[in-house]
């Protein structure tokens, strides 16, 4: 039997989390973009009476969800399932009120199987953005500068903001959740670890000194300021073409839950690195009792992170080995590449995450696609210090 399945996705979220100038907002924002699913618990049904819940085989991501209609959606036509997903979107945007979301449908009997190339003209797309505002002279919102202020809140100081900044301090602004699993993860290893204050206590948690070899064997020791961030963005290589091929060898019977299976091996591993990357920065920190990892943002294959400065190397080579490692345990050839940017705790975060999303494009198309690769930039100075991208391989030949 044939059912109408909707898949809604935040796009350019990396660009969403930083329309807030805090972190505190971009916490908020996280807490958002997780389980999109929630948003709609209490949606009443449609005017034909069809019901949306959470299709069970697709992965949790961050920023996307995928219904099934309930009963099958046999009752809508093609006009009925538009009207519905913007029905759909519409919910949405209440909760997260300046979102972009790219919303596609299609009837098929497996979620996985079934799903059409988004080129498929049988596939339904629609585009939802945030309505500009009605009166342009309207005062700025205190928080982002970005919409009207159209509200007040209290915390943590008074101010007149936006809807959207209104949602993120309601969604919680002291930690984001992915770094409240981090500390669960710690706490389960032993350690009580606090989680950041703000940008400046990260960059302040990093080591007090580099320690290098030197080329005659002896030690070469440097002194840190300890004011500079990085934000790794790592996603997956070739990710899309890899699940085609799996499709492509599987048996049709077999096909939804092999593909639903690596999906699943594919956010364990982004789960599973991230851990391993923060717990081997935690002990090069030099500072125990926190947390020095700040994750923002976790998809499907891809993750947004900062660390303090001096420890992006150990973060980004931990994460890649154990990326690729995990996947390889189950059988699986899928590499990650990362794009490190280097700042001041004070750059401003959208221009940090605009320059690591080209950086990694770059560093993806200079390797070809699928070696696991790192490109790095340095914003410090007045002229960015951009490196060549550099394949995992040869890092550890010159380690
Ligand atoms: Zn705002």
């Amino acid at each position: 039997m044939n059912r109408v399945f909707v898949e809604i996705e935040v796009q350019r979220t990396q660009a969403y989390l930083s329309r807030s100038l805090s972190l505190r907002g971009r916490r908020g924002a996280s807490a958002l973009l997780l389980d999109l699913h929630r948003h709609l618990a209490d949606l009443a049904p449609g005017p034909g009476g069809t019901t949306w819940r959470r299709e069970d085989s697709a992965p949790a991501i961050d920023g996307k969800l995928v219904l099934v209609a309930d009963p099958a959606g046999d009752e809508l036509d093609d006009a009925g399932v538009e009207a519905e997903v913007r029905r759909l979107t519409a919910a949405l945007r209440r909760r997260l009120p300046a979102v972009e979301l790219h919303a596609q449908w299609y009837r098929g009997r497996d979620h996985l199987a079934d799903r059409p190339d988004p080129d498929d003209p049988t596939v339904g797309h629609l585009v939802s953005l945030p309505p500009r505002p009605e009166w342009p002279l309207a005062r700025p919102c205190d928080r982002c500068g970005i919409d009207p202020a159209i509200v007040e809140v209290p915390r943590p100081e008074p101010g007149r903001v936006c809807r959207d900044c209104k949602a993120r301090e309601d969604a919680g602004g002291d930690s984001s959740p992915h770094e409240k699993d981090l500390a669960e993860t710690f706490r389960e290893l032993g350690h009580e670890v606090a989680i950041v204050r703000d940008l400046s206590q990260l960059a302040g948690a990093g080591p007090t000194e580099t320690v290098r070899r030197n080329g005659s064997g002896g030690t070469a020791r440097r002194s840190l300021k300890r004011n500079h961030l990085a934000t790794v963005f790592i996603d997956a290589n070739q990710l899309g073409a890899t699940v085609r091929r799996l499709a492509a060898e599987t048996p049709e019977t077999e096909r939804g839950a092999a593909v639903a299976a690596f999906s699943r091996a594919v956010a364990d591993a982004v789960a599973t690195a991230l851990e391993h990357a923060a717990i081997v920065v935690h002990d090069q920190a030099g500072t125990p009792d926190v947390a020095t990892t700040v994750p923002h943002v976790k998809g499907g294959d891809d993750v947004l992170v900062t660390v303090p400065a001096a420890l992006w190397v150990p973060f980004t080579l931990t994460y890649l080995d154990r990326f690729h490692g995990h996947l390889a345990e189950q059988g699986h050839a899928l590499t990650a590449s990362a794009a490190v940017v280097v700042a001041h705790h004070k750059h401003p975060f959208h221009h940090v995450v605009d320059v690591a999303d080209e950086l990694l494009t770059r560093t993806k198309a200079r390797l070809g696609g699928t070696s696991a690769g790192i490109g790095w930039v340095d914003l410090t100075d007045e002229r960015p210090d951009t490196h060549e991208p550099v394949s995992l391989d040869w890092v550890h030949e010159h380690e």
